[in-house]
């Protein structure tokens, strides 16, 4: 059976901002596709999970909103110069693993928004520079630490940092 949602509307849709030919696209098929109808509960399940980790982690450390707002212009603006989005399955190399990188981006999803956390990861991916590398992993993710933190908050950063060092 073929399916008619990419990865690409699947972001959208958990954003909810998907426009309204592709929502009621995503919608009528995941009415009727058992299959598709499993990821989207498997989507939402993640990102509740990830959301209340996330609301603990802000309690336990204190993040100010001016701080995630100084720094969020200047990331922003180096994310949005970047070419059109490639696929997570395009970027992974090596211990960047599609798998790993997925994770980490439901992790920041709930807090910056689907698209997002798609293309810090993107940038963080361009920022190490021996994909192949054992020690490539960390690089990475003190890159994506780093980057997250200017945009999503330390909160979120230190999140993303624990987790990543977490995933098998
Ligand atoms: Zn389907």
């Amino acid at each position: 059976m073929k399916h008619p949602i990419d990865y690409d509307d699947w972001l959208g849709y958990l954003d909810g901002d998907l426009d309204q030919v592709g929502t009621a696209r995503v919608r009528e098929h995941i009415g009727h596709c058992s299959e598709c109808r499993s990821t989207w509960d498997e989507l939402l399940e993640a990102t509740a999970a990830m959301r209340s980790a996330a609301r603990e982690f802000a309690a336990v450390h204190a993040v100010g909103a001016n701080e995630v707002r100084s720094g969020r212009e200047r990331v922003l603006a180096r994310i949005r110069t970047l070419e059109s989005s490639p696929s997570l399955e395009s970027v992974a190399a090596g211990e960047l693993t599609v798998g790993r990188l997925r994770k980490l981006q439901l992790v920041v999803a709930p807090v910056c928004g689907a698209r997002t956390a798609f293309r810090l990861i993107v940038a963080a991916v361009g920022r190490t520079p021996v994909p192949q590398s054992a020690a490539a992993w960390l690089v990475f993710l003190e890159q994506l630490t780093d980057l997250t933190s200017a945009l999503c908050g330390r909160s979120t950063a230190r999140l993303i940092w624990e987790i990543g060092n977490s995933l098998p």
